[in-house]
């Protein structure tokens, strides 16, 4: 697995990373669980190591000065933004420790399918706007990061790109609307040949989140009595809480005990108290817009689709004004704050090959499974399972002293083990012992390509034998499915026949050795007439097996169960007392 690529989003105020698992585009989480990892970082005063991500982040109160964030700003610059270590540090050197703790966290939480290898691929997001030097300096801080970029990706394409917009029709024209903690971006893309192209962009690397946060801050403060322009850090906190809470709720109250010490304040306030508070910074993103498509030589209903992505465009107020100025509805399906780092993934994967069969959701045509005791097929996985696909069970030896088990992998839908075809198959070894005491596990995993792994372990040892086979379990002609399909309900009857007598006839090939054995330890001590009871129902099991009838074998091993259960009793007591 040393082509994986991962997929980040290195931003302003928080950073995400990714991959392609399965066929899948996921999100990884850090060790704190979550998926957005700060972009700040910690430059401790003695001794240590430069801490990144959330506990960088908490340090900021405390030491603030040893505290560095929003370095994106920055990037491209030769400006100092911490001394540490002897050196000076500008927005790439940092860039390149937060890039290299996403990378981290991709490796923890993959170790299992890179067996602790290290990912050294990615692809990394800046914004539509960033000139050479900019990306320049982002790719350079990857590579510090020991990362190959195999390239840098506009973050409205990438969010387009998780939206699905490529999907649509040659030409098309999408208007991507950003607006985060502390940045605006609105960026025009037109869809050629399955490529975007930026045909505008405009924004403010001056506005977000925080900005309505300020306001709302400043005027709980007024509420609360305070004047002039410090506000304290609490109120700060409170407008912000307010505002998230506001985005579904209609009320929220604010509760401030001793803000000061001895002061409290409490209020509730309204959702429209918010929007008249809010509104004068939501409204600066208009003009943005506006110049955005006069560059782009639009209007806005040229447009196909709108998309929205940072988590301000949460509040409802901002909604309502893209919907005024594009006029249409805005495609609110996907998570804003990760559209931008799931579309670097998904082109992370689209790179690496492992996203070749997203468009179409494949399932298995027909069922795969293996052969087990008395040649009846064990279906792993059904057919109609959607792929990728992992599923497994634990196999047991048949019979005593076996030192190897036969794997062969099937497909079809028939009951016997010989109807079915056989894909391959292989010997997996393991030590002699009593019937049923070998572990076997066996897996089988389609991935995204349509690839079948059939893995066997023997659970005693940890040894693996694997069989790849390519593309036959998910490649089959519908005629030779539709063939398989028709058969298998043809000769349903017989062949479910054929099953139980294969598993009655297991059942008294384990049932008749046991019983004899039992008769034999016990002896004298079982009376006559149940002794004479069970012979019986054993002669009977072996008169079944000749005739050949399902129903009679299965009433003969019934008979047989029932007239063991005094014998059986005595054993166990006797297993119990010792004799
Ligand atoms: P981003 O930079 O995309 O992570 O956006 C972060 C900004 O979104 C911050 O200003 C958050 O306060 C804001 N935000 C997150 N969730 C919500 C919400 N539910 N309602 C309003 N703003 C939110």
């Amino acid at each position: 697995m040393t082509d994986l690529i991962l997929g980040i989003d290195l931003g302003t105020t928080n950073s995400l990373v990714g991959i392609v698992d399965s066929g899948f585009p996921i999100l990884l989480a850090g060790a704190n669980g979550s998926r957005m990892t700060p972009s700040a970082v910690y430059f401790p005063d003695g001794e240590g190591e430069p801490l990144v991500g959330a506990e960088a982040l908490r340090l900021r109160m405390a030491k603030g000065e040893r505290v560095v964030t929003s370095v994106k700003r920055l990037m491209g610059t030769r400006e100092t933004v911490m001394e540490w270590g002897g050196r000076k540090w500008g927005a790439e050197d940092v860039s390149a420790l937060i890039l290299g703790k996403l990378k981290q966290i991709a490796e923890a939480a993959m170790v299992e399918e890179t067996a602790g290898k290290p990912i050294t691929r990615a692809v990394i997001t800046v914004p539509a706007y960033f000139n050479d030097g900019q990306r320049n300096a982002t790719k350079r801080a990857g590579e510090r990061a020991g990362l190959i970029v195999e390239r840098i990706v506009n973050e409205p394409t990438a969010a387009a790109l998780a939206y699905g917009l490529d999907k649509l029709n040659e030409s098309s024209k999408v208007a991507v609307y950003d607006f985060g903690g502390g940045t605006f971006d609105i960026s025009i893309l037109e869809l050629n040949e399955g490529v975007f192209q930026v045909l505008s962009t405009n924004g403010d690397t001056r506005l977000g989140g925080d900005d309505i946060d300020g306001e709302i801050a400043r005027a709980l403060w007024r509420l609360a009595g305070g004047d002039g322009d410090r506000v304290p850090d609490s109120f700060g906190e409170a407008a912000r809480q307010a505002k998230c809470a506001l985005s579904a709720a209609e009320t929220f109250p604010v509760r401030l005990p001793f803000y000061d010490g001895e002061k409290s304040f409490e209020r509730e306030i309204t959702r429209e108290w918010f929007e008249k508070v809010a509104r004068k910074v939501i409204e600066r993103t208009r003009g943005h817009c506006l110049r955005a498509l006069s560059d782009a030589g639009l209007e806005a209903r040229a447009l196909d689709a709108v998309v929205l992505v940072g988590g301000s465009t949460r509040i409802p107020l901002v909604r309502a004004l893209v919907r005024e100025v594009f006029g249409r509805e805005p495609d609110v399906s996907q998570n804003p704050d990760e559209a931008v780092a799931l579309g670097a993934v998904i082109q992370a994967g689209i790179l690496s090959g492992a996203m070749r069969n997203m468009v179409l959701l494949d399932v298995t045509p027909l069922s795969l499974g293996i052969e087990t005791f008395g040649g009846l097929m064990n279906v792993i996985i059904p057919r109609n399972t959607t792929i990728p696909v992992k599923r497994g069970e634990l196999f047991t030896n048949a019979v005593a002293d076996q030192s190897s088990m036969r794997i062969r992998a099937l497909q079809g839908e028939r009951e016997l083990a010989r109807d079915n075809w056989e894909l391959g198959a292989f010997e997996i070894p393991f030590e002699g012992g009593p019937r049923g005491s070998a572990r076997v596990g066996v897996q089988f995993a389609i991935d995204a390509n349509g690839i079948l792994q059939v893995l066997a372990r023997d659970t005693a040892t940890g040894r693996d034998e694997v069989l790849e086979i390519q593309s036959a379990a998910v490649d089959v002609g519908d005629e030779k499915v539709e063939a398989m399909i028709n058969e298998s309900v043809e000769h349903a009857f017989e062949d479910m026949n054929a099953r139980r007598w294969t598993e009655g006839k297991m059942k008294s090939d384990e049932l008749l050795p046991a019983v004899d054995q039992a008769l034999a330890m016990l002896g004298d001590s079982l009376d006559a007439e149940e002794k004479a009871r069970v012979e019986a129902a054993a002669a009977e099991v072996r008169m079944a097996l000749e005739s050949g009838s399902v129903s009679r074998l299965k009433a003969a091993n019934q008979s047989l169960d029932e007239a063991t259960e005094t014998m059986a009793a005595m054993l166990v007591e006797r297993a119990m007392s010792g004799i």
